[in-house]
Parts: structure tokens; sequence; C-alpha cells
């Protein structure tokens, strides 16, 4: 096995995408195979030494950045990926934790078979996408990653190795009984009812498999995974479109979601989002909002729906004539292009303040969208401080990024957040819907559960870690592991 402790190595274990600087460790570990991520850790539980996982470091929540201890990397935990076809249907497939996402979809494709999960960035590892149960553009249709795990193998802290498949081990009134651990009690908080990644997922009857999703590498480590495909069903029919006013553009959002109940994604774009953009793609018309959206077309009712879309662009306000219509690869390549060119360009504006983004990952029921989004706009342009609003609006989970150029301004931006954050929780919603909690957004976890269901949090993850040496800081902060009930 390879141990590094070269500081120029190191260096790049210290960080991920979420700007969270200050990570230090002394040496990182890059094991080769299940048995050898139980060595290292049955070592270091031994020695209560801390061990925080890096999958490829694309996570926005700190959640890979280590304070002490060793890194345990999944970067050679990338044996080859298995494809297999079931039926004319379906498939499945089974990694390490280190394979890259972009190398499972074209694995699967090659196939004829696709991994519907699209969390954009897609040089992350499916380890970390399990780890952070990523979901992503198509979400709407496909949802998140949760739902095409059947299988994993998770190391524990004291080096036990599980291997639990989808189905087979079930809580009975929130105790979890595993073959190698038993009565483990759940927390008694109830999950709200929309896309959510924010803290445990727990329920009455949980399946053993959900709850190492989405554990941001607390409960253990994922070193294998077995995972269902679908069918690949080939062209996409995708559109741009340009609205003369947000509620034109919201208004629209809502008929497809409606009426289109097969949509792929309905994502949102405000004015100030549009003007980002327009640096890099001029031909964007002064719009209000854009509304990007995709659909996989059926040759039996591409007419139908062509007609559909149209009258209804017309109906709502939309620049019909400098709608972006994607009819061939190349097009659709060109829209894809201007949808990932935000987050290209909001990172550029990020690097030239000198400041990190204030970003929200929140999502409420649908009735309590609108409300957000007018409390979103009136607080931010009140505040002076650049921002855009975007995202999966079919799944009412719109990113909201400060773009602060100041100490001032960074400090209103985490104030505003405050403010974000207790309406979202008032009208039912979630503090993170698809970028985890990580080292960032403890305080925002506390506002929706409540201290006593972060400290029932705490006692669960020792339960599967009693010496605390994963992950910690991830979900919760490490002194809570301290007070939580043993
Ligand atoms: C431009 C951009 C766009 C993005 N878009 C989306 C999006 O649309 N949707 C979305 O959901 N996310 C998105 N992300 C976030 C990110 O890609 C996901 O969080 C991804 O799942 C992280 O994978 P990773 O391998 O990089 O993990 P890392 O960043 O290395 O780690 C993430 C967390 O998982 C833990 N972890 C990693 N591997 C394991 C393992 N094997 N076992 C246990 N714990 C582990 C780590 O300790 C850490 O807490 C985006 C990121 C970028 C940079």
């Amino acid at each position: 096995m390879i141990i590094k402790s070269d500081p120029d190595i190191i260096k790049s274990f210290l960080e991920d995408n979420s700007g969270l600087r200050g990570g230090y460790v002394k040496e990182v570990s890059f094991p080769e195979s299940t048995e050898e991520v139980s060595l290292i850790l049955s070592k270091a539980n031994k020695e209560r030494v801390p061990v925080t996982v890096a999958g490829n470091g694309t996570g926005v929540a700190g959640g890979r950045v280590p304070f002490g201890g060793l890194v345990l990397s999944t970067e050679r935990l990338n044996k080859n990926i298995e494809i297999k076809r079931l039926d004319d249907k379906n498939g499945k497939a089974k990694v390490h934790a280190g394979a890259m996402l972009k190398d499972l979809k074209e694995a699967a494709k090659k196939e004829g078979l696709l991994y519907p999960p699209d969390p954009t960035e897609d040089t992350a590892y499916i380890g970390g996408n399990v780890a952070t149960n990523a979901s992503g553009a198509r979400g709407f249709k496909y949802g998140p990653t949760r739902r095409y795990i059947s299988g994993l193998k998770v190391v524990l802290a004291d080096g036990t190795i599980l291997d639990i498949k989808r189905g087979e081990s079930f809580a009975k009134e929130r105790l979890l009984n595993l073959k190698e651990k038993t009565s483990i009690k759940l927390p008694s908080y109830t999950m709200p009812s929309v896309k959510n990644a924010a803290g445990y997922y727990i329920h009455d009857n949980l399946d053993a498999v959900d709850l190492f999703i989405g554990q941001e590498g607390t409960l253990g480590i994922i070193s294998e995974i077995e995972l269902d495909l679908i069918h690949e069903s080939g062209d996409i029919l995708s559109f741009f479109a340009f609205f003369d006013s947000d509620k034109n553009a919201r208004n629209f959002a809502s008929a497809l979601k409606r009426n289109l109940k097969e949509a792929l994604s309905v994502e949102y774009f405000d004015i100030n989002s549009l003007a980002l953009l327009k640096d890099k793609f001029p031909y964007i018309p002064d719009a209000e909002a854009a509304l990007f959206f995709e659909k996989e077309k059926s040759k039996d009712d591409i007419d139908a729906t062509l007609e559909e879309i149209s009258g209804s662009l017309k109906k709502n306000g939309a620049f019909y004539d400098q709608t972006l219509f994607a009819q061939n690869e190349n097009e659709y390549k060109k829209l894809f292009d201007l949808r990932h060119g935000l987050p290209e360009r909001v990172n550029e504006i990020v690097k030239a303040n000198g400041f990190p983004k204030v970003g929200t990952d929140i999502a409420v029921p649908e009735e309590g969208l609108d409300s957000m989004l007018s409390l979103y706009k009136t607080t931010l342009e009140r505040s002076g401080i650049p921002y855009v609003i975007f995202g999966h609006i079919a799944e009412c989970h719109l990113h909201v990024n400060t773009l602060p150029s100041s100490e001032k301004e960074y400090n209103h931006a985490k104030e505003i957040y405050i403010k974000f954050v207790e309406a979202a929780v008032k009208l039912g919603g979630t503090v993170s819907a698809e970028h985890g909690i990580g080292k960032l957004k403890h305080k925002y976890l506390e506002k929706m559960y409540g201290p006593k269901a972060i400290r029932e949090m705490a006692s669960l993850k020792k339960a599967f870690d009693p010496n605390c040496i994963l992950g910690v800081g991830n979900i919760f902060p490490k002194e809570l592991l301290n007070k939580a009930g043993d």
C-alpha cells in the first residue's frame, strides 16, 4: 500500500471546491483494496488517529478537508468497472469507490445503458457521489444517487467490513440490527418531504444501505458499490427559452412540470445569471429570466410535444424567435455549454474578488417557492451585494450565489444566508438539497432539525465509530461528539 508524506502531494488533499482553508495532515494513504482500507482503519482506530476520506475533492462543503490525523484517498480503489446487462431495459454495475463518474457513464453507454444521476462535475468519484447522495440537473426525473444503489461494501472505523444489499436489513421502530452490529438506535427526527441531502437519511423502516448513503464519511468508508443502470433511450429534446418577465418564466416552468411529466430537467436562470453569461455568450437577448429544458425524445409524440411547447412559450411571454432549440448533437452541446457556463463564470468572479462565494442549497415545498424567491430577491437587492439565482426550479431547489468582494460584504452575505435558512425551515424545506453539510453548514442543520436531533445524530455516529476517528467535523461539530450519549 502506498503512503505519501511529501508536502507537495499532501497539499492537493487539503482542499476541495468549497474554498475552506487551513486544513492540515501528516500523511495520505492510498489503499488498493477493501482489505487494505480495513487494515488502515483498524490501526488508526487502535491509535485513535482521525481519518478523513478523500474522493476527488469536487465537494463544495469542505467534507474532505482534513484537520489533523491522516487522509485515506480512494484514488487507487479503482479496479475494473463491471457492467452486466440483465434484460433489454436494465443493467447492473460493480465499481470501487475511486471509479470516476465519467468512466462509469462511458462504460455503461458502451452497453447501451445509462447511469442516470448527473451531478454536473463528472470527475467526481462514485464513492464521493454515494457519500454525498449527489443529484443534479436531471434530478427531476431521475432522482438522486440513492435511487440507483443496490449494494455497498462499507469499512467501519474498527476495520469491520460490512457487505450490505438493498432489501436485506431494515430498521424496526427506529432500531437497526446488522449481522455485525445490533441494537443501533436511529434518531427520532422526521425528514422534510423535499429533495434533501442534509444529515443522516432516517425513517422508521430504514434500509441499512440507505444509512450509508449521504453520510459524508462519518459512519464508514464506502469501498465497493453495486449500482442499477437503465436503458439509454438516446435522443434528447432540449431548449433554452428567454422571457420578458420573471413571473412568466416561472409560470412556464410550472406548466412544463404539470404537463410534461417526463421532463428530465427544468432549470431557471435569473436576470443576473443572464447578465453574467452574456459576457461569454453575447447572443443572449435582454431578458428578465430564462429556462433550460430537457426531455427524452420519443418519435411517437415529438410533433405533439413541440406544438404544445411552442404554444405555451408564446402564451407565456417567451421571446419565441430567440428560443434556442437543440436538434442535433452540436446544438445540444451549445446549450449544454451555456447551462454549464454559469458556474464557471461564478468561479472566475470569485477568484477575481478574492472572497469565497456564499452559496445556498435550499429546497422548499412547491407552495413555498414563490415566497422564497421573492425573499431572495428583495433581501439581496437591498443588500447591494452582487448575486445570481439559478437551478432546479422543477424541484423547488434554487441556488443563490452571493459574490462578495469585501470582508464586510462577506459577513453580511452570511447573515443573509441565516435569514434564508430560517424562512426555508419555516416553510418545511431543507438547508441542503444536494451538496451535504460537510464542515460549513452545521448551524444550518441545527436550525433545521433542532439540537436534540443533532445530538441523536452524534450518538448514531458513535454507535459505528466509538472512538470518533472518521470524518471528524463533518455533519456536526467535533465538540458535540464528546457530549453525545454512548
Ligand atoms: C462545478 C461543480 C458542479 C457540481 N454540481 C453538482 C450537482 O449538480 N449536484 C451535486 O449533488 N453535487 C454537485 N457538485 C458537488 C460534487 O461534485 C459532489 O458533492 C460529489 O459527489 C463529490 O464527489 P468527490 O469524489 O469529489 O468527493 P469529495 O469532495 O472528495 O468528498 C465529498 C465528501 O464525501 C466523503 N467521501 C468521499 N468518498 C468517500 C467514500 N468512499 N466513503 C465515505 N465517504 C467518502 C468525503 O469525506 C467528503 O465528506 C458540483 C461540484 C462542482 C465543482
